[in-house]
């Protein structure tokens, strides 16, 4: 049986950026990393001058998933980089992720950037989308076009992936079972 795909947003789900800047979440540690697609936010800096970015990522969280009956996919704008400097932090083995033609761009329709590409790029297979950036107009659009079972899960940038998101994910998984 193939299990149902679990496509997962970085900034927002694993890294909560939105929590007040003094104040590291309970249960994470503070990381600083620069990947590429944190430089190429300053064209005008040279590399070496962009400061690294601060990220808090909470450990428990990889084990978390793993233990999900999900396969994992990276559907984030940091891309392959999830896998250099995100996987490792929580114990994840290299995921597949989703390559983005473009980030960011307008919708006609309203829909979030990443909404029509993971809908094509999960091909008709159940999945749940994690991110703190969808809206119910992705939703509506996915109950739309796509032919299989499909969960949008936002989740609150402040506060992270939490028990009850866990909870809505392995009830979600049962249920398609
Ligand atoms: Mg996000």
């Amino acid at each position: 049986m193939t299990l149902p795909l679990l496509l997962l947003d970085v900034d927002g789900p694993l890294n909560p950026y939105a929590a007040k800047r003094h104040r590291r979440p309970h249960g994470y540690g503070t990381h600083r990393v620069k990947p590429d697609c944190w430089v190429a936010r300053f064209p005008q800096r040279p590399a070496e001058r962009v400061r690294p970015l601060r990220i808090w990522i909470n450990p428990d969280h990889g084990p978390e998933l793993l233990a999900l009956r999900y396969e994992l996919v990276w559907a984030t704008t940091w891309m392959d980089e999830a896998n250099t400097f995100i996987g490792p932090l929580l114990g994840l083995p290299v995921l597949p992720y989703i390559h983005w033609p473009e980030l960011h761009q307008q919708d006609p329709d309203g829909l979030h950037w990443k909404t029509r590409n993971l809908v094509a790029w999960a091909a008709g297979r159940p999945f749940v989308w994690v991110d703190d950036e969808l809206g119910p107009q992705d939703a509506e659009w996915i109950a739309a076009h796509h032919p299989a079972p499909a969960l949008t899960l936002h989740v609150d940038p402040e506060i992270g992936l939490g028990e009850s998101d866990f909870t809505a994910l392995r009830e979600w998984a049962e249920a398609v079972a």
